[in-house]
């Protein structure tokens, strides 16, 4: 028996021995050696977004092969391997055809972990089709430098690729927590010439400044999209990216663009989302409206690695607290509060056990 968080239902979550998970045809179980908490996973907690009772929540994991399932070539036991918040089958007609987050053909179907199947918030996780999903850890990579590439790395880059970002674009980010952040990053690895980020919070736009953006506006005392233009000298930007999930920041990323601009929203939406018409040139100012669902599976695990172990990317400063899985619940308090300047939490297991090399 170890340890798991488990959801029950609004505000409702235990840490409980689970049984070790086997896997089965196709699968591997893997010994989590650290997950970490996302929003989403705040918004499941909240209510907000339903799982079924019962579930093991978190979708983010960096650990150690502990059992291997039939069918599954090309790992061995110990194998140090990083598993995306998005674990593609890789067969279907939406992985095949390009759209694997949507696996399944059912929006979000590539969305297993902490949604569909239990999560990462555990001593052990069961990956389903391990052969496309599990990517092995470059040697002297440690595992906090990986951890936020799961999902909020993957995420964050992706609305600048998705936006299409070129060399020299000017590029406004609406919010800059960690998904923010990150979008920051991807815009200045596609080339970004002036990256500006957008945020009420304080503490947030100075991480900002030290996390790809050269340009902070605080939406409380300015006007983002005057300030934008006028940073741009009238044009507006190039690619705006929306990493919030408001009407009032999807409105103002269209506002700020540039006629033909690409608006790249990443940003959950829970209410109705309006265009206004004027903001959109009646329909024919050609601008483009794109979303991205955090890409998952081996091969972009093994990319975003890449440029960690090469010193393109360092996501450390995000992690900015460590807690063990034993006291998950307090993290979960701090995160979803966001007190202490929280931006991301490392969650660790407990003390390892006499006996679990062996397992
Ligand atoms: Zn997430
Ligand atoms: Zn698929």
């Amino acid at each position: 028996m170890r340890t798991a968080l488990v959801f029950y239902g609004k505000n409702d979550i235990e840490v409980e021995n689970k049984p070790v998970p086997r896997p089965g045809p196709g699968e591997v179980v893997i010994r989590v050696t650290l997950t970490t908490i996302c929003g989403t996973d705040v918004h499941i907690v909240k209510g907000e977004y339903p799982v079924r009772s019962g579930l093991i929540i978190g979708h983010e994991a960096v650990g150690t092969v502990h059992e291997i399932g039939a069918g599954v070539s090309g790992y061995d036991i110990g194998d140090r391997v990083l598993v995306g918040a998005i674990t593609p089958c890789g067969q279907c007609n939406s992985c095949l055809n390009g759209n694997s987050s949507q696996c399944g053909g059912v929006p979000l179907g590539g969305w297993r972990f902490g949604n569909t199947i239990n999560g990462a918030q555990a001593e052990f996780l069961c990956v389903p089709f391990a052969t496309a999903n599990l990517a092995k850890i470059p040697d002297g990579v440690r595992d906090e430098e990986v951890v936020l590439l799961a999902d909020i790395a993957s995420t964050g880059f992706s609305a600048a690729e998705t936006g299409e970002v070129k060399l020299g674009d000017a590029v406004a980010v609406f919010a800059q927590g960690p998904i923010g952040l990150c979008a920051n990053l991807g815009a200045k690895l596609r080339g970004a010439s002036l990256v500006i980020g957008v945020d009420a919070d304080p503490g947030r736009r100075e991480v900002a400044l030290r996390m790809g953006a050269d340009f902070v506006i605080d939406p409380g005392i300015a006007q983002p999209v005057d300030v934008i233009k006028r940073l741009t000298n009238g044009r507006g930007v190039d690619v705006a990216i929306e990493a919030l999930g408001r009407q009032e920041t999807f409105e103002e990323a269209l506002r700020c663009l540039r006629p033909g601009g690409t608006l790249s929203s990443l940003g959950v939406y829970s209410e109705e989302l309006r265009i206004p018409v004027d903001a959109f040139a009646a329909g024919i100012g050609d601008y483009k409206i794109v979303t991205t669902l955090c890409p998952g599976g081996k091969e972009r695990m093994r990319r975003l690695m890449e440029l960690v172990r090469n010193k393109r990317i360092d996501l450390t400063p995000l992690l900015t607290h460590t807690f063990t899985l034993s006291r998950i619940k307090e993290a979960y308090d701090l995160f979803s509060n966001r007190r202490e300047g929280v931006l991301k939490v490392a969650i660790r297991p407990d003390q390892m056990k006499p006996g679990d090399e062996q397992r």
